[in-house]
């Protein structure tokens, strides 16, 4: 079983009905690089219940954060969502995680391909300064339902360009293209789809998408981690097979199913 150590909330945002974002304490021992997940637990009746979560801030901040769903009767969630500042959880003490800048071969541009919670990793590897030193373009390419779904990325982009320390990168080397499928929005329809058609790189003045020069990553639900590898691979990407081995594109999920 995994070692956990101790956290305390210090705050608790809700950004939608289903979706909110909490920070807490870090112990000084827990060490990561930006990208990685860790499992998350509270105690339920005596027993433990942990599931994994992509840390969504940086490793230089002093404290965690980490977006969430709520899944109405999810294990976890019906009861994270009520969280409120002082409370308790338990954090395991060794990250791991696809989604790590080293294992991506050098490249012109970096997409990250996100739906849902999937932004979350993003939001940690955006507050990077060496994605923008790696990377002449970073484009966060972000999915989602209904505008109201987007809330939470919103925010970071904002946060990020007026960032004391990166804004001046930010503001020069992010792209952020958001989309939705439910209902009317500046660009519509899923990512995949805008991808295989080259909306994307259109709507974004950029080339099509090229191995000889784009790096991507990809977090979000099996069925969106399939359909856009798929289509990458069609186009000559290689994704890195395991940690630790580079290849032009990454994968982690952001959740089972
Ligand atoms: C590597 C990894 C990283 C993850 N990072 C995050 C994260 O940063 N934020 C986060 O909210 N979740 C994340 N998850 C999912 C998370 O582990 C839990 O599944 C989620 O918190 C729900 O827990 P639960 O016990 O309430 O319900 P579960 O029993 O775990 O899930 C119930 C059902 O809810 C749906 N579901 C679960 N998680 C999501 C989600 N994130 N978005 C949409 N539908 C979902 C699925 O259909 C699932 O079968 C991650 C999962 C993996 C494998």
């Amino acid at each position: 079983m995994a070692n956990f150590m101790s956290a305390e909330v210090t705050q608790v945002s809700h950004w939608s009905d289903k979706l909110f974002s909490f920070r807490t304490t870090r112990d000084r021992s827990l060490r990561f690089e930006n990208g990685q997940f860790v499992m998350l637990g509270l105690d339920v009746e005596g027993c433990r219940v942990a599931r994994a979560y992509s840390i969504a801030s940086a490793n230089y901040q002093d404290e965690l954060e980490f977006y969430s769903i709520k899944v109405p009767n999810g294990p976890l969630t019906s009861r994270l969502q009520h969280l409120n500042v002082g409370d308790r959880l338990w954090i395991s003490a060794k990250p791991t995680g696809t989604l790590v800048l080293r294992d991506l071969r050098s490249g012109k541009r970096l997409y990250m391909f996100a739906t849902g919670t999937g932004i979350a990793p993003f939001a940690s590897l955006l507050r990077d300064i060496e994605t923008y030193d790696r990377f002449e373009t970073v484009i966060l390419a972000r999915g989602a339902r209904f505008k109201a779904d987007l809330a939470y990325g919103d925010h970071l982009v904002k946060q990020l360009r007026d960032d004391e320390l990166i804004g001046d990168r930010v503001r020069a080397q992010l792209l952020d293209y958001a989309s939705v499928t439910r209902e009317p929005f500046e660009h519509v329809g899923r990512l995949s789809t805008l991808i295989v058609s080259d909306q994307l790189t259109r709507d974004l003045g950029l080339p099509a998408l090229n191995p000889n020069m784009d790096r991507a990553m990809i977090c979000g639900s099996a069925a969106m981690l399939k359909d856009i590898s798929t289509l990458l691979d069609r186009r000559g990407f290689e994704c890195s097979p395991r940690i630790g081995e580079p290849g032009d594109y990454l994968i982690e999920r952001a959740f089972v199913g």
